[in-house]
């Protein structure tokens, strides 16, 4: 999927417009903090073309304290990681000394920039939006955003510019994986420390995408690819110590993987970063696996696993189903049940449960908990089939969806973990009408 970044100064209208482009998710039952609050990426459809789109405004840059530092860091991230880039302005404000820097920037590139002028809501205003030809940017583009004025062409042109965004190929006998954290957090040495291992055979076909270099390896008999871990791997090698998290490349790389490495630093613990990035993955159906490195660091005593579990259990609230493992890159302390769990979880991903076991499953779950009947109409569920895999897909059809609470679809799920397992991956639970 083409991704389209939103770049701009803070109030010329970039959530707005966000918000009215991106188009609601199929939403299975989310009502955990971290899974939709305080978006920075969405997925979005128009003329049957899909892409991801980033409100780079969203991203949090450490220790930036002025304004201008800070759009120069988003304008050039939008240039080094996103396909389409979206520069949007307020032709109320007219031009400003920070439209003027990030137009210089974003003139470099040889990637699509199409510059959007916000808030022209009359014909009246019109005129404001030719001042806006200086900033050399092709033409401006007319937006009101609140009122979702002029949106159509406006995304006309965003999507006429993926002619040039190649399709990924991938082959679907290895399983991938995308390894995601902050800055180190131990990312490098985490893969390092994967393919320096013992039956691990690394056969490095230079990577068929544009900007992903991936490591292929096998162990018992296992086919696995590392996205995008060239970067990493060199890096440890010079220990370069500031790296941006770039969530757009994470983005990208989970968008491409089976299953998620999501690597937290035992004495940090979770980030806000690290929440969204996990719940974007939440979202995508991915199979997730949380690995808490530098466990080398942490003095423990019987109950310092259980605790750390009970934490982060609380933080990744909606990764539940989310297996926990507890490594040291350095003293490579269960490192080898990495690849192991990863293939596990791949499993799960892709496991199939026949619809009379299904139905069993049903018949025993209203037979303990039966269903409150909402407005005095009762809830029937008349049977339960499995759809799709990875993720695993799940119809219930009843005789009124309205009468389904999503608490007994969060039961009805338990019900399917606790029987099945399907560990480490989501599940996507649908309710269907049925007379
Ligand atoms: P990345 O930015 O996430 O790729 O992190 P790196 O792999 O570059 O590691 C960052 C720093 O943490 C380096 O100095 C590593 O040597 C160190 N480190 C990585 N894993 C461990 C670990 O398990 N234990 C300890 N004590 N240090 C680690």
């Amino acid at each position: 999927k083409p991704i389209v970044a939103i770049v701009g100064r803070p109030n010329v209208g970039k959530s707005t417009l966000f918000n009215q482009i991106g188009k609601k998710r199929v939403s299975i039952v989310e009502d955990f903090p971290g899974v939709t609050r305080d978006r920075i990426y969405m997925d979005a459809e128009w003329l049957n073309h899909q892409f991801t789109m980033i409100d780079t405004g969203g991203i949090e840059l450490e220790g930036q304290d002025s304004l201008l530092a800070s759009m120069r860091i988003q304008a050039e991230l939008a240039i080094e990681e996103a396909d389409v880039i979206v520069f949007l302005t307020d032709g109320r404000a007219g031009i400003t000394n920070t439209d003027d820097e990030i137009a210089r920037i974003l003139r470099n590139t040889r990637k699509p920039v199409i510059l959007a002028v916000n808030k022209i809501d009359t014909p009246k205003q019109e005129m404001d939006v030719y001042e806006f030809y200086n900033l050399g940017l092709g033409d401006p583009t007319p937006i009101g955003a609140s009122n979702a004025l002029n949106l159509g062409d406006l995304l006309d042109r965003v999507v006429e510019s993926f002619k040039d965004v190649e399709a990924i190929e991938e082959d679907p006998d290895e399983i991938h994986i995308a390894v995601i954290g902050r800055p180190n957090v131990g990312k490098s040495s985490l893969v390092n420390a994967m393919l320096g291992q013992d039956r691990v055979i690394v056969s490095n076909i230079p990577g068929t995408t544009r900007d992903a270099i991936d490591t292929h390896f096998t162990k018992d008999n296992i086919k696995y690819t590392l996205i995008d871990t060239a970067g990493m791997r060199r890096k440890a090698r010079i220990d370069e110590p500031i790296e941006r998290y770039s969530v757009i490349r994470s983005l990208r790389a989970v968008d491409r993987s089976d299953v998620v490495l999501m690597v937290i630093s035992a004495p940090d613990g979770v980030t806000e970063q690290d929440k969204k990035i996990a719940g974007y993955a939440h979202e995508s159906g991915k199979g997730c696996i949380i690995v808490v490195n530098k466990w080398d660091l942490i003095e423990k005593d019987s109950k310092t696993p259980l605790k750390f579990t009970d934490d982060i259990r609380d933080e990744l609230g909606f990764l539940q189903y989310a297996p926990i493992i507890y490594i040291s890159a350095l003293t490579k302390q269960r490192i080898h049940r990495v690849p192991e769990l990863v293939k596990y979880v791949a499993e799960q991903q892709n496991m199939r449960i026949k619809t009379s076991v299904l139905n069993e499953l049903i018949r025993d779950a209203l037979s303990v908990n039966p269903p409150p009947s909402h407005k005095g109409k009762p809830l029937k569920i008349y049977f339960m089939t499995q759809a799709d895999v990875h993720p695993p897909k799940f119809i219930i059809f009843v005789n009124d969806p309205e009468l389904m609470h999503f608490s007994y679809v969060r039961f009805i799920e338990n019900k399917l973990r606790e029987s099945f397992g399907f560990e480490g991956t989501p599940l996507r639970l649908i309710v269907k009408g049925r007379k």
